[in-house]
């Protein structure tokens, strides 16, 4: 769409100049647009010696240019004042995703869900590669998608992971094949409603159509139930047959099937795989189906599915200590995601949970903190209120500090035990983000 577009000399105001600002801000510059970037940070804080030189930059408020084309963060919320000014002053308002979209040569696989989005598309990227293609992963990932979109060409893949925020301003992408995780409840407090949450998920899929395929965990009731775009290949994948007969994948015997069509197939054991846990097969059916939607053959995918190892921060294994296994999941900053976790490890157990507020219900959590753990060691400025959701007379401990949390967990612990760090919540009380809080985590349990 904006492939033939010349930039030189268009006006262009970049609002937030985090990572995906920053690589938007510098694509567009070095096409000789004339960008403007503000963002309410001091210009001490910001990264100003990586801008274009040609850059205007405007610290300390949000900016925007009358009647330019405004790239916005996906961190400035509906109801802040940049947002209002976005709209109010621009001609169009996109994200770096939208603007990435429109200029990407290639097939767009895109991930999104509440929980297991990143597990789900660094596997999907994973089996693109094993199958030979180039392919680059970016999005909600880490790798902001307008530094890759000049290493791809029409033959690659771009394999991105995209958040509801990222959605709002993204009215025109078409992925190749859109992948839906799971619905839960999560950052209600950006969208307003859990059905403005709902609806911004399925930008992802308005414009797909014949060619296209939709990936959907057909244990998600919600998920299930959505309309598809007419003519998209709707492919299923759950933890029982799914009814539906062709493109279908399903948990049996430990072990996940495979239907194409001329019958079931088993496509790989669950103690073939290096992610453990009943979700992370679901991440492994979720990214099988996307690359299968791609084209990838089934040798490639059996061996792409055994060799991924998994990511940091989720289920991650630390260290044994005098017969306790310790494990890392600072990933789950959710109470669904917590309790996916609590779900997964079989054992003695004792959770680590508790961080900081986003204003979510522990009620399920709490009841599956009592029926799968021996206790729970709660820390930071939730732990009140997880308490207040474990059914009484289960052992709990609230603590302030994730440092103590250990210390208290290695004094509950016994021999054969578990202990998970799986906080339900995110880590902004005592981190900088959910990444230092585990390894934090990691190097404290290590010192022991
Ligand atoms: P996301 O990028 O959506 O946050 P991740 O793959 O990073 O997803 O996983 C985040 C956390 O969510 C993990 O640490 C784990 O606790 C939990 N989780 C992972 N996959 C799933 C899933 N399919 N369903 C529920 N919870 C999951």
């Amino acid at each position: 769409m904006y492939q033939d577009i010349t930039w030189k000399d268009r006006p262009v105001s970049v609002l937030g100049l985090a990572r995906s600002g920053l690589a938007a801000a510098n694509w567009l510059a070095a096409r000789g647009a004339r960008v403007l970037v503000s963002d309410p940070k001091k210009a001490a804080e910001l990264p100003v010696d990586k801008l274009h030189p040609s850059v205007e930059l405007h610290p300390e408020g949000n900016f925007v240019r009358e009647g330019d084309l405004v790239v916005i963060s996906p961190g400035i919320k509906p109801s802040s004042a940049a947002w209002a000014l976005a709209h109010a002053k621009g001609s169009e308002v996109i994200s770096d995703i939208e603007l990435f979209a429109r200029l990407c040569p290639c097939p767009i696989a895109a991930v999104t869900g509440t929980d297991g989005k990143s597990t789900t598309v660094t596997l999907l990227h994973h089996l693109v590669e094993a199958w030979g293609r180039k392919a680059i992963l970016a999005g909600n990932i880490g790798f902001a998608v307008m530094d890759k979109l000049d290493e791809l060409d029409a033959n690659s893949v771009a394999v991105l992971e995209i958040s509801c925020f990222q959605l709002t301003h993204t009215p025109s992408i078409k992925p190749k094949v859109s992948v839906f995780t799971n619905i839960a409840e999560d950052h209600v407090e950006y969208h307003g409603s859990m059905a403005a949450y709902i609806e911004a998920k399925k930008i992802l899929m308005q414009n797909q159509g014949p060619g296209d395929s939709v990936v959907i965990n057909a244990d998600d009731q919600e998920l299930l139930s959505w309309q598809m775009p007419a003519g998209v290949q709707r492919r299923l994948y759950g933890t029982t047959r799914p009814w539906v007969t062709a493109g279908r994948c399903w948990v049996e015997g430990n072990a996940i099937w495979l239907d194409e069509g001329p019958g079931p197939e088993k496509l790989v054991g669950a103690e073939e795989l290096q992610i453990i846990g009943g979700h992370n097969l679901m991440n492994a059916m979720s990214a099988a189906q996307g690359a299968l939607s791609l084209g990838v053959d089934r040798e490639t995918l059996r061996r792409g599915l055994r060799s991924f190892s998994g990511l940091e921060h989720r289920m991650e294994f630390v260290r044994e200590l005098d017969g306790v296994r310790w494990y890392n999941d600072s990933k789950a900053t959710n109470p669904h995601a917590a309790g996916a976790v609590l779900e997964a490890l079989e054992g003695g157990l004792i959770v680590i949970a508790g961080g900081s507020e986003k204003g979510s219900d522990f009620g399920d959590l709490g009841r599956l903190i009592a029926a799968r753990t021996k206790a729970a060691v709660l820390n930071g400025g939730t732990a009140q209120r997880i308490a207040d959701a474990i059914p009484a007379g289960h052992p709990v401990h609230l603590v302030p500090t994730l440092g103590e949390a250990i210390l208290k967990a290695r004094e509950l612990a016994r021999p054969g035990d578990l202990v998970v760090l799986a906080p339900a919540c995110a880590s902004f009380d005592q981190f900088k983000d959910f990444e230092h809080r585990g390894r934090v985590f990691k190097d404290l349990v290590r010192a022991l």
